[in-house]
């Protein structure tokens, strides 16, 4: 798929980044963002088109990354031997690793995800009984109570800085992107709809 945001594009300096979202200035280049990118249907969770993954919600009292890479490289490692795929989603001792990570999450470089889940699986749901299916991240309960301005506005703040699977995880679990999105919109006198 096409990646919509060249890295020379990227802006990564937060004075730079407010501009942008909150410019008028900028409508021509938001406009291309947003152009290709359907945002009444994007999936915060995994946004391909961004480079975007997240596994925040796949488990809890999360240890470093070294530790979360680990556990996550060693499902994959399993997975990828796995001949009965649903067997394999049923083997974990306990809920999550003692890094915190969930047994079941997987990862293709920067590609964070749970290979048992229906949008990875041919739409077959393979996740195991003590997945919470579920539920949903503060992060994306909020943006779903958003207009579509604010949510584009969000996607377009998203795109804007380079976030690999761990810091774009652990910002989305932690609210932390959330808050850093919101003070922008404070700052910018925009309403909160
Ligand atoms: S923390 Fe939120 S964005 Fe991340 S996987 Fe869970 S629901 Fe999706």
């Amino acid at each position: 798929m096409e990646k919509i945001i060249a890295q020379d594009d990227l802006i990564i300096n937060d004075k730079k980044c407010n501009d942008f979202v909150h410019n008028e200035s900028n409508d021509d280049l938001k406009k291309s963002f947003i152009d290709k990118l359907d945002v009444e249907s994007v999936n915060l969770c995994q946004i391909r088109e961004l480079n975007l993954f997240c596994m925040g919600c796949c488990g809890h009292d999360y240890g470093s990354r070294d530790k979360l890479e680990r556990a996550i490289d060693n499902n994959t490692q399993t997975y990828n031997e796995a001949k009965d795929k649903k067997l394999w989603g049923q083997r974990s001792p306990n809920y999550v690793h003692t890094s915190g990570v969930c047994y079941n999450v997987i990862r293709k470089g920067n590609e964070v995800f749970c290979p048992l889940h229906p949008l990875r699986n041919k739409g077959i749901d393979l996740r195991d009984k003590d997945c919470d299916i579920n539920y949903m991240c503060l992060t994306y309960k909020t943006y779903l109570k958003w207009d579509l301005g604010k949510r584009k506005r969000f996607i377009i703040f998203l795109s804007l800085k380079s976030r690999d699977w761990y810091e774009y995880s652990m910002g989305m679990d932690s609210d932390s992107i959330l808050n850093e999105f919101e003070n922008l919109e404070q700052k910018n006198n925009f309403q909160e709809k």
